[in-house]
C-alpha cells in the first residue's frame, strides 16, 4: 500500500531516549501531518471494519491517540488500559517485566463484558511484555482478543513470540 511509505517518513528516530542506546519511535511527528495520520488511522479501519469487534482497547498513552478514531469508525467502544492508580473505579491488573523492573496494566471492572470481540492497540510493540499484559486482562474477563494492532514493531526483539500466536498486524517494521 503506498500510504505506508508515507506514513514510515514522517516518523521521527531520535537516538539515545529516554537512555542511552535506544532508537526511540517518535510518532508525535506523524500527528503533525494530517494526511499520514489519517492514512494511519484508515488502514487499521479498513482492516476492522465489519469484523464485529465490539471493543477497541488502547494501551496508555500512545494507543488512547490511535485507538479512539480507530473505534469510532468501526462502531466499537473504547477501553482504556491504563498505568496503575489511574482509573478511579474497581480495576484488574496484569503485571509485566520491563527491562529493569516491574509495571501493570488497569482496566475498570466491569467496561468489557463476556464474550465481547476486541482489539488491543498500542503505538509499537518491542518485546512484547505490554501487549501481552493488555491480552490478558481482556481475556481474563471472558472477551476474546481478535487481534494486536500496532504502527511500528521492532522486529529484532521478538515481540511476537510473547503473544502466543495471537494475530499481530503492524504498519510499518524498524531494523
Ligand atoms: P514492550 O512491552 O513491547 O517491550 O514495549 C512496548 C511499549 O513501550 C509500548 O507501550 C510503547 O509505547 C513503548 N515503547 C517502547 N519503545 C518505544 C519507542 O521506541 N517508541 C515509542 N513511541 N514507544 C515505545
Amino acid at each position: 500500500d503506498p500510504r505506508i511509505h508515507g506514513i514510515k517518513t514522517k516518523i521521527r528516530v531520535v537516538p539515545n531516549f529516554p537512555k542511552p542506546g535506544i532508537m526511540f519511535q517518535d510518532i508525535t511527528t506523524l500527528l503533525l501531518d494530517p494526511k499520514a495520520f489519517k492514512d494511519t488511522i484508515d488502514l487499521f479501519v479498513e482492516r476492522y471494519k465489519g469484523k464485529n469487534i465490539s471493543v477497541v482497547a488502547g494501551i496508555e498513552a500512545r494507543g488512547f491517540i490511535f485507538g479512539p478514531p480507530i473505534a469510532l469508525a468501526i462502531g466499537a467502544k473504547f477501553v482504556p488500559l491504563r498505568k496503575p492508580r489511574k482509573l478511579p473505579g474497581d480495576v484488574i491488573f496484569e503485571e509485566y517485566t520491563l527491562e529493569y523492573g516491574r509495571d501493570r496494566l488497569e482496566m475498570h471492572v466491569g467496561a468489557v463484558e463476556l464474550g465481547e470481540r476486541a482489539l488491543v492497540v498500542d503505538d509499537l510493540i518491542a518485546t512484547g511484555g505490554t501487549l501481552c499484559a493488555a491480552m490478558n486482562l481482556l481475556e481474563r474477563v471472558g472477551a476474546e482478543v481478535v487481534e494486536c494492532a500496532c504502527v511500528i514493531e521492532l522486529p529484532d526483539l521478538q515481540g511476537r513470540v510473547r503473544l502466543n500466536g495471537k494475530p499481530l498486524y503492524v504498519l510499518v517494521e524498524y531494523h
